[in-house]
């Protein structure tokens, strides 16, 4: 089967052989994608003129609308959805729901969150700003949907979620897409794309998807263009300084990886609520999805007292873990998207184990279960202990992308901020702890380095709502090695697709263009 790309408002097989999708549990071949031959300047061309012209023309209570209806049509779909999520992906029932039951959610929360905007167009921005004695020249700022594209080039790992979390806010704001997402995984973004225009929904040129490599696809983009990227830091590198991204300003978003921490404070000892809800919730980060959560935890900071205890509470519960064919009875973790992942993910448990003891996994002698450990792309959770983590260079640089983790004692609490901030800037911090001195002075010592912090504490219990998970009402993203970019956060998200302006003028003229726009102020609500 050869999965077309959808431009210009047709569906375009590539030239050429394309590259081959496959089932990582059993390597099977299930599809190919290409995108050899595509006219990728007409496509940005085309969704410009003819998807962002139509999109402008439409109020936010009808682009809502439209955002509903493709978040009933994926309802429907799911079952598909979960298929192609299990064969391509080799995904749990509970990994395919990450994904898809997550976009619905999101496209459903930004349906929400526009339900205040009725017939409005664009944006206003706080009132007049007096620019004369007399009062007959004044200026006022507002914002207006960028006339290009919203270009998406995403990871393997949610092929799902990433589009419409993305698509979800550029809509909405007014911008035609164009999705590329990650060969490995990319049937499912093009099933879903598929359906939206089978479903004849979004306006024409407003929604495009390109299978297979970029190719020559940011030698095309221009002002007024957004790039979001979601991937490794050396292709965001790449996608940075690509020199049509540089000569044009084009604005770009960038969420990379991130080597995520979970800490424990010296009050989470064995015995304690907060010890267990940390130990359940370092389980779950490693197993859902395989560990390809570009949340999950990787390092583990806890008090030296304990973190033999924790490392062995951990292991346990993993040992627990069936690991093999998604379709067999009791497992509860698949393979890797690949087998190029699972080589990265035994190459950087072999660096990690430089400097680190195995605690558990790793990968030698290890047989999954329904399937064939020579066929498919299976990593065993693996879990290691990092004695002298001041020391260590590995467990805080590499984020090995698949069910890995690492345990770092501390001595103290400065130690242990330095530690946490040697991973460069990360997504996400959760921390285990009813102390409420520590835990204070360890968020304003790394906050300033993360995107998210979760604190957890025994009156939170199991209400909290997960290290990984991101909740489309809050920010998403990370400085420094995470990228720098912001996603989510509920309306906020839309400022990406959006361009501030002020005009100066007459205080009738200004009014005239303020009616019909919507406070600017819902844009953080
Ligand atoms: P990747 O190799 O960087 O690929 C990401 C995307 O970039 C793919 O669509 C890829 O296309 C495309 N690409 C590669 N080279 C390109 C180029 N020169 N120009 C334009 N596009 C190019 O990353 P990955 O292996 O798919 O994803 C794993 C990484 O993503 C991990 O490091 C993870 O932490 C990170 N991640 C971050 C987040 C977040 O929100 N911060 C979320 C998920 C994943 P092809 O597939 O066709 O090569």
């Amino acid at each position: 089967m050869r999965l077309p790309n959808y431009i210009c408002d047709r569906w375009i097989e590539s030239k050429g052989e394309g590259v081959p999708l496959v089932d990582p549990v059993t390597g099977a071949r299930l599809a190919s994608v290409g995108s050899d031959g595509l006219d990728l300047a007409a496509a940005l061309d085309h969704a410009r003129q003819v998807g962002g012209v139509a999109l402008r023309q439409l109020s936010h209570a009808e682009r809502a609308g439209m955002l509903a209806r493709i978040a009933d049509l994926l309802s429907a779909g799911r079952e598909a959805y979960f298929d192609i999520s299990r064969r391509n992906s080799g995904a749990t029932e509970a990994d395919a729901g990450f994904d898809v039951d997550g976009a619905i959610f999101t496209l459903k929360s930004y349906v929400r969150a526009a339900r205040n905007l009725g017939d409005t167009r664009g944006w206003v921005e706080g009132g007049e700003v007096p620019l004369s004695k007399g009062g007959n020249f004044v200026g006022r700022h507002f914002l207006a949907p960028q006339r290009g594209v919203a270009i998406f080039i995403n990871a393997f790992n949610f092929p799902a979620w990433a589009l419409w979390e993305k698509a979800a806010p550029a809509l909405l704001a007014g911008m035609p897409v164009l999705i590329k997402p990650a060969t490995p995984t990319a049937w499912l973004a093009q099933r879903m794309v598929a359906d939206v225009v089978e479903a004849d929904i979004l306006p024409a040129g407003a929604l495009s998807v390109v299978c297979g490599g970029a190719r020559d696809l940011l030698d095309h983009v221009r002002e007024g263009d957004v790039v979001s990227f979601t991937g490794s830091a050396d292709t965001a590198r790449r996608i940075r300084t690509h020199p049509a991204i540089v000569e044009r300003a084009v604005r770009v978003n960038v969420e990379a990886d991130s080597v995520n921490s979970a800490v424990l404070g010296p009050d989470a000892g064995p015995g304690s609520a907060e010890f267990d809800l940390a130990v359940r919730e370092v389980v779950r980060e490693m197993t859902i999805k395989s560990g390809q959560k570009c949340t999950a935890i990787r390092r583990v900071f806890v008090p030296a007292a304990h973190a033999h205890a924790l490392a062995d509470a951990v292991a346990t519960k993993l040992g627990k873990v069936t690991v093999g064919n998604p379709a067999a009875e009791g497992v509860r973790m698949g393979p890797l998207v690949s087998r190029a992942q699972q080589a990265a993910a035994l190459e950087g448990i072999a660096a990690l184990r430089t400097e680190c003891e195995l605690v558990c996994g790793g990968g030698e002698n290890f047989e999954p279960v329904g399937a064939s450990a020579g066929e498919g792309a299976f990593v065993p959770p693996t879990l290691l202990f990092c004695a002298d983590g001041e020391r260590a260079e590995v467990a805080h640089r590499v984020e090995v992308f698949g069910p890995v983790a690492t345990v770092i004692p501390y001595a103290d609490a400065a130690s242990l901020a330095r530690m946490v901030r040697r991973g460069e800037g990360s997504l996400v911090a959760s921390v285990y702890s009813s102390d409420a001195a520590f835990t204070d002075a360890l968020v304003a010592d790394i906050a300033d380095l993360h995107g998210r912090l979760m604190l957890v504490d025994a009156a939170v219990g199991g209400d909290h709502t997960g290290h990984g998970n991101v909740m489309p009402t809050c920010l998403h993203g990370g400085p420094g090695r995470a990228g720098g970019g912001e996603e989510l956060g509920g309306m906020r998200a839309l400022g990406l697709y959006l361009r501030r302006h002020v005009v100066q003028g007459s205080p009738e003229r200004i009014a005239a263009l303020a009616a019909g726009c919507a406070d600017a102020a819902l844009l953080s609500a």
